[in-house]
Order: C-alpha cells, then structure tokens, then sequence
C-alpha cells in the first residue's frame, strides 16, 4: 500500500488549553503530520499505562511538547518502511524508548518511528495479546528476568507482589505463579481478590499491612522476592521484610517517589534492590523478552486480563488509572 500523505485518519490529541489545563480531543489528522520516522505502522492496538494518563495531564517529566498524541504502546501492520529489516504487511510491536513521549504515540491509526524502536510480533502472540502485555507486561517480565538472575527459585520461599491488582502488578502475579512460585499479593481492593486469585495469588496483603511506619531497621523476613510497582514506604517495608540474600525489583512510584531506608536490609541480609527501566532496554534482549513472554512464558487466559476501549473511552479511564482505580489492563482501539 502506498499511503498518501494526505490521508486522513483519527487520533487522540492532548492540547494545552488557555487556562493552562490539559485537554483532549479525538481529531483527524494526515500522514504528514506525523514525525518523521523509517517506519510508518497502521496501529491495531495499543495500550493504556500508568505513564499515558501522566502525559495526558501534561506532567512534564513525560510530555513537554503540546499538541501530542500519548500512548507508549502500540501493536500493527508496517505499511511503508526505509528499513530492510521490515516489510509492508508484517506484524511488528513498539513500545518504550520516546513513543507516546516526547514523540507522537500509538492513540492514533497511524504511526511513524525509528526501525530501532520496532520489533517483530514474536510467532504466538496476536496483536492484541502484545498490547495485553504491553508496557506492562513487559516491565513485569523484566521483574521476573531479574529475579531468576538471581538464582530465585520457588524453593527459595514465598513472593510477594505491590499494587498487585494494577498493569504491571496483575501480569506480575500471573507470570511469577505460572513460573511456580508462592505469591502474596498487595492490594488496596478487596474487589481484586477473586480477580487476583484466578491469576494464582495464594494470598493477600492490604495496603496497609505492607506499609510498616515504625522505624525498625529490620521486619519479619517473609519473602524470597519482591516485585514492587508502587514505591514510597511499601518499597521501604518490603526491604525491610525480604529473606536473606533476597531480591527486590523496583519500578513504580504510584505510593510515592521518596523511599526513607537505611543501609541494613543490605549490609545485614544480603538483599539486591534492582532498578527496572523498560523505556530504553537495549533492542536484542527486548527482541528475546518478548520471545519469552510469547513461548514459554506465555500467560494461558491473556483475554481475561483486559478490557478494551475505543479512543473515545480514554479520558476516563485515565482519571481511573491516576486514582489507582484499574483492574488488569486496558487494550485501546485506534
Ligand atoms: P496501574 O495504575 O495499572 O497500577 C498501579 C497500582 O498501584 C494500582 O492499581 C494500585 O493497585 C496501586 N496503587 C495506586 N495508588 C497507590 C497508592 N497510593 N499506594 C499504594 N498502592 C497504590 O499502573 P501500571 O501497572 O501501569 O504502572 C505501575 C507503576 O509502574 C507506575 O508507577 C508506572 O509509572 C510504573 N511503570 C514503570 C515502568 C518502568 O519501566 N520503570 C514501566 C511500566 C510502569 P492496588 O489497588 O492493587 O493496590
């Protein structure tokens, strides 16, 4: 197909308003007004993540340049590339790096990026399962690629899993019971509990009861691993409640961005607190995660995990995921 550049098609603009708000429209644009780029993708699917409804609200630390189309994820068919390595027609996925950023995302029919950002649709996987993953689920299988680095194994003892019914949180359970483990689960909705267990949590905690405000140095040691994806004092307790030589990944601050600790969960049990970025993991190992996430890893009931929206459902279920208000995932429609 050669797609005029005139081509109008519809997508999901964030607007600077004269108040100084942030506002959104859905409009249509043409293929000319997207960034330049090696490949221009006919977008299928794409995502709703935590940090899409930042952008949207136009916190600067993820958006600056207005007018922009958010939405960090996006699943579709190339329709031009300048790239060898992709063809017209075939299934590719982008996630990370600048897209939905500072650069134009995936809340739009179409699309234009860098080669370097793109990456085949692994075989197994459909189009809407990757955005069922999507940013999120990626993130969680990183989470997990970190800790069996660090030789945790099932034997090694229960697991625990913060903000557990949100993107990151739900896929996070899911892929740490798939791989055998015993997961707790932090949750602020005894709604999610059912949701939650069907994904295989074998128990839960409340918010609370996983943010210890007394200043002992050390709690209970319970876990062999945590996977926290909210931040502040839960990242602090959980250090705090990790078992000797254990791991703790972190990569969410929906609980806060300023984590007071000491020195002792390192120096008196061995812990690792491992720092996760999935924006700009290099190319080859995010090209070999996915392969995981859509072989082996691969997650039985994806389907159930999601709902999906068209742009026009966006708006409010951004006000949803900035009040921790999401269970599971959002698949978006363009
Ligand atoms: P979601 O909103 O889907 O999930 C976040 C969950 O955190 C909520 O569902 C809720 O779960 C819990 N939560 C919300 N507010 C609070 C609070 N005040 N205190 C404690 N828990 C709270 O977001 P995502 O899963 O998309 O993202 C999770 C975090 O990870 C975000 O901070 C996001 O920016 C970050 N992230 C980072 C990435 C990286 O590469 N570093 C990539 C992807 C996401 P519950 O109700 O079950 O407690």
């Amino acid at each position: 197909m050669n797609a005029s550049t005139a081509e109008p098609f519809r997508c999901f603009i964030v607007r600077q308003q004269s108040d100084g708000l942030f506002g959104s429209a859905i409009e249509s644009r043409g293929l000319g007004d997207l960034p330049d780029g090696d490949v221009l993708i006919r977008v299928v699917f794409s995502s709703l993540n935590y940090k899409d409804a930042l952008s949207a609200s136009g916190h600067p630390g993820v958006s600056r340049n207005f007018p922009h189309v958010p939405g960090i994820d996006a699943a579709g068919t190339v329709v031009e590339s300048r790239s060898e390595k992709f063809e017209p027609g075939q299934p590719v996925i982008v996630t990370g790096f600048a897209f939905g950023a500072s650069r134009w995302g995936g809340y739009a029919e179409y699309a234009r990026v860098p080669a370097e950002w793109v990456v085949p649709l692994p075989a197994g996987l459909s189009l809407k399962e990757s955005m069922i993953y999507g940013t999120a689920g990626f993130t969680a299988g990183m989470s997990l690629e970190v800790i069996a680095h660090h030789k945790i194994t099932p034997s090694a003892g229960p697991v625990l899993v913060t903000g557990a019914s949100g993107g990151v949180g739900s896929i996070a359970v899911a892929l740490l019971a798939k791989a055998g483990f015993e997961v707790y689960a932090v949750t602020g909705k005894a709604s999610a509990h059912e949701f939650l267990r069907r994904l295989g949590a074998a128990g839960f905690l409340s918010r609370d009861e996983a943010d210890d405000r007394t200043d002992n140095p050390l709690l209970k040691a319970r876990w062999a691993a945590v996977v926290d994806t909210v931040g502040g004092n839960i990242l602090n307790t959980v250090l705090r409640s990790t078992r000797p030589f254990g791991c703790v990944t972190a990569c969410g601050l929906t609980a806060g961005v300023d984590v007071p600790m000491t020195v002792y969960p390192f120096i008196l049990r061995g812990i690792t607190l491992a720092g996760i970025e999935s924006g700009f993991y290099p190319l080859p190992r995010r090209e070999a995660l996915w392969q995981k996430l859509a072989g082996p890893w691969k997650l039985p009931d994806l389907e159930s995990l999601a709902t999906t929206v068209p742009l026009d459902g966006l708006q409010e279920r951004m006000q949803a995921i900035l009040a921790g208000q999401i269970t599971g995932r959002i698949v978006v429609q363009p």
